[in-house]
């Protein structure tokens, strides 16, 4: 029976790096945030939702949803983003569903990457839940580099989600993501070997 596996962790602990190395080994890949960004794409029922919500100015001139404003809005008003979640959670969980099911169909195993699995406790959704893990200052090292933001912005971002060590205790098998990214990929197969997805994991000792 292929399995659905639930791929979460903190924000930049490295959930794409880990999808992408899991799509190698082929797993299929249904992504929250692609969802996220379909379910209001333009010309759609939810942002035909978004519009009769928070006006005209929620819609850009090229017709896509503006992001900067929805995202202000939202930021500012936590009553406007439960609005705005009422309209996209359904929608982004029909499209996950949607393409589960297909994967699953066709006898993949798939991996289910939901950023916000436990903030929005979706980990009964999932056969089992893996978690990306990282120390909170790697987190915040690495979402200053990739964004390019301040050590303030950082933080704030990393503390307005559940720490990654309260999810670490929640997952069914950690995936350690603290040192080098070939360290990742061993990491990793261990696991994959260990749960019977692969025979043997890869030697990576060559690799710099
Ligand atoms: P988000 O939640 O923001 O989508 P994420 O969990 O998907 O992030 P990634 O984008 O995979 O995280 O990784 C965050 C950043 O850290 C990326 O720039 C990535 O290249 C880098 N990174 C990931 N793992 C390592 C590692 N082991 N060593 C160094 N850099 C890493």
């Amino acid at each position: 029976m292929p399995k659905v596996i639930g791929l979460t962790g903190g924000i930049a602990s490295g959930k794409s790096t880990v999808s992408e190395l899991l799509s190698v080994h082929g797993f299929k890949i249904v992504d929250a945030d692609i969802a996220s960004r379909k379910a209001v794409e333009k010309g759609s029922k939810g942002l035909d939702q978004v519009r009769a919500t928070f006006g005209d100015e929620a819609i850009g001139e090229d017709g896509n949803m503006n992001r900067s404003y929805v995202g202000d809005l939202v930021f500012n008003h936590p009553e406007k983003r439960l609005e705005l979640n009422e309209i996209v959670h359904p929608i982004v969980r029909e499209i996950m569903e949607k393409e589960k099911e297909a994967y699953l169909e066709d006898g993949y195993n798939v991996i289910m990457d939901i950023p916000l699995l436990y903030e929005n406790d979706l980990q009964d959704t999932v056969d089992e839940v893996w978690l990306v893990y990282t120390s909170e200052s790697i987190q915040i090292d690495r979402l200053m580099q990739r964004n390019d933001i301040s050590m303030e912005d950082a933080k704030a971002r990393v503390y307005s989600q559940i720490s990654i060590d309260k999810k670490r205790r929640m997952a069914d098998h950690v995936i350690d993501n603290r040192d080098s990214k070939i360290e990742l990929k061993q990491n990793l197969e261990q696991l994959l070997v260990d749960e019977g997805y692969i025979e043997n994991a890869t030697d990576h000792s060559q690799e710099v």
